[in-house]
């Protein structure tokens, strides 16, 4: 059996995704003939231009949905406005660095709400949707700090080991069914979220910023490169084909070896 990679005719929906990962994501996932859905908590044109730039270049019905992903409700609003929701990709996520005793209460809620929380309350509604239409992929952004750790995330690394183990039970309770549930785990990716933490970084150390890149952020990454959205675009695509159809309720790791240390 020839495997062919066609998602024509699903509907993916993808937290925080006007910028990154989750874009880059979408970008493929559209790229494979599904709709998507894009999100973020801002409600601005760029955000709706972006939708339809990705429409009209793959000829999906792909389009924009604003919800914040600190909010439960809002979390679960998405995913009923969206309609259908076969593939779900839970992406959004922030990063705070600090001490423990100095890490700031409201930055641990938010963190743990948009990083994990999130995920559970898409699923509960994207669930139903999947079982209704016979299919269904969960795909959950986790990281390497899903798996490890680090000193000054402890809300990160709390949150990002949370949606491993919420991945897990979600693939044990949809085991016998079309549905599957992985997380992928990111080494670094030079988006916003990491670009921001380049100039502190550079600051602190007092070091040049390929020094930063390099001797900081890289240190744990053997390949020495960024991992691109393009490659995590990619590795979700292949979670959604049948090749992939009992892989369930693990981890995939891009990380240019970071876990492998
Ligand atoms: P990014 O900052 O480009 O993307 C984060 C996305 O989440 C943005 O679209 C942002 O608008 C959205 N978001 C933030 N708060 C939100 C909220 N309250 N409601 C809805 N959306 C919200 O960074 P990224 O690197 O693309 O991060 C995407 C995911 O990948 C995150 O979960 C991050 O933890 C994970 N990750 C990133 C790296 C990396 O090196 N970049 C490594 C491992 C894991």
């Amino acid at each position: 059996m020839a495997f062919e990679i066609s998602l024509a005719g699903r509907t993916a929906v993808i937290t925080g995704s006007n910028s990154g990962i989750g874009l880059g994501m979408a970008w493929e996932i559209a790229r494979a003939g599904a709709d998507v859905v894009l999100n973020s908590f801002s409600d601005r044109d760029e955000d709706h231009a972006i939708a339809e730039e990705i429409a009209k270049a793959t000829g999906t019905n792909t389009r924009y949905i604003q919800a914040d992903m600190s909010k439960g409700d809002q979390c679960r609003r998405l995913i009923s406005d969206a309609g259908k929701c076969d593939i779900l990709i839970n992406n959004a996520g922030i990063q705070h660095v600090a001490p423990i005793p100095e890490f700031p209460v409201d930055k641990w809620d938010a963190i743990i709400a948009i990083n994990m929380s999130s995920a559970f309350h898409t699923t509960a509604i994207a669930l139903p949707m999947m079982r209704e239409a016979g299919w269904g992929r969960i795909i959950n952004v986790s990281s390497a700090h899903g798996l490890t750790a680090s000193p000054f995330k402890a809300a990160y690394v709390a949150a990002k080991h949370g949606v491993v183990g919420l991945t897990k039970t979600t693939a044990l309770e949809t085991a016998q069914e079309p549905i599957t549930a992985n997380a992928i785990c990111p080494g670094y990716v030079l988006t916003p979220i990491v670009e921001k933490q380049i100039p502190d970084t550079m600051r602190e150390y007092n070091m040049t910023r390929e020094e930063v890149i390099q001797n900081v952020m890289l240190k744990r990454q053997p390949s020495k490169e960024f991992a691109t959205t393009e490659q995590l675009g990619g590795t979700a695509v292949f979670l959604c084909s049948d090749a992939a159809a009992q892989i369930t309720g693990t981890t995939i790791s891009v990380d240019g070896g970071w876990t492998a240390l």
